[in-house]
């Protein structure tokens, strides 16, 4: 699917639920969130089907997110409905790794091919305090998990906070070249203002290379991040909210006001 743009749409991502195990600092309020409506939450048929019908119109590539995607009840199979796909070359997922050694295995065998789990530093105490109450040690159990498992690559999210914070970036980059791990820095966002970076070591926040998509919990295709427009798939039926989508993706993000990184998944 071109755009405007000539840009070439290939690319997916699921935020399956908006809800989450954690309160990250720059990500929810510390009272937590108002959730979606159960009944608005897109069922797994209905996932798959806006799934079948991206891959029919050239998207090859899926990853799920959030909110916390191993929070929504019955992931593993979600997973492997969408591995059944034909057309799907790479299926991942983003986790903050707080239930990934419970996980890992499982999803591995029901076609999950590679994992980002985010990480934005090393010291248990200061980790508690990012995420409101996470215990840094269970984050590291699933990294151990998913190698184990044969997830690859396991890629490392780390959210920077201060540009300066040169020992954080240190101590996180010799612990991936320890482990084998990619790592990748994300410059603190703000959808509301608009304040967006390229990913250092990824392909995120690069307008004009874009070939992104993503679909909502409760059902909206989104074009941009940075952006208020969104098509619902049950109003219009998936192939006309994603061609919609598709054919109104902004050259550049500007700003979000009508969405957070925990229901469009960052
Ligand atoms: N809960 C999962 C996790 O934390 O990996 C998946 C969803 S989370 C919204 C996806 C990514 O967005 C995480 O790597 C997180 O660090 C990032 N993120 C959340 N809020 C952000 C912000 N304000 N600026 C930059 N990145 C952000
Ligand atoms: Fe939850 Fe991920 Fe947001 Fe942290 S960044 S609050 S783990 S959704």
């Amino acid at each position: 699917m071109l755009d405007r743009f000539n840009r070439n749409i290939t690319y997916l991502r699921i935020s399956v639920t908006d809800r989450c195990n954690l309160r990250c600092v720059y990500c929810m309020p510390a009272e937590g969130i108002e959730l979606m409506d159960h009944q608005d939450i897109l069922s797994f048929d209905e996932i798959v089907e806006v799934c079948k019908t991206a891959v029919s119109l050239g998207v090859n590539k899926v990853r799920l997110t959030g909110g916390e995607p191993l929070v929504r009840k019955g992931i593993v199979e979600l997973v492997r409905m969408i591995a059944n796909i034909d057309g799907i070359r790479d299926l991942s997922l983003t986790t903050n790794g707080i239930l990934l050694s419970k996980y890992a295995d499982e999803l591995k065998k029901a076609g999950l091919m590679r994992i980002n789990i985010s990480l934005d530093t090393l010291d248990p105490d200061e980790y508690s305090r990012i995420t409101r109450g996470g215990d840094i040690k269970k984050v590291i159990q699933g990294i151990v998990a998913a190698q184990k498992a044969g997830l690859y690559p396991v890629k490392l999210n780390a959210v920077v906070f201060d540009k300066n914070d040169e020992a954080t970036r240190e101590s996180l980059q010799m612990f991936a070249k320890d482990m084998n791990l990619e790592l990748r820095f994300i410059t603190q966002m703000s959808l509301e203002t608009g304040e967006f970076s390229v990913v250092e070591g990824g392909t995120g926040g690069d307008c004009k290379h874009c070939n992104r998509i993503r679909l909502t919990p409760d059902g909206y295709i989104k074009p941009c991040l940075f952006s208020n427009i969104g098509y619902n798939v049950r109003k219009l039926g998936a192939k006309e909210a994603i061609l919609k989508a598709v054919e109104n993706k902004p050259k550049v993000g500007v700003t979000c006001s009508n969405g957070n990184f925990y229901n469009i998944g960052g």
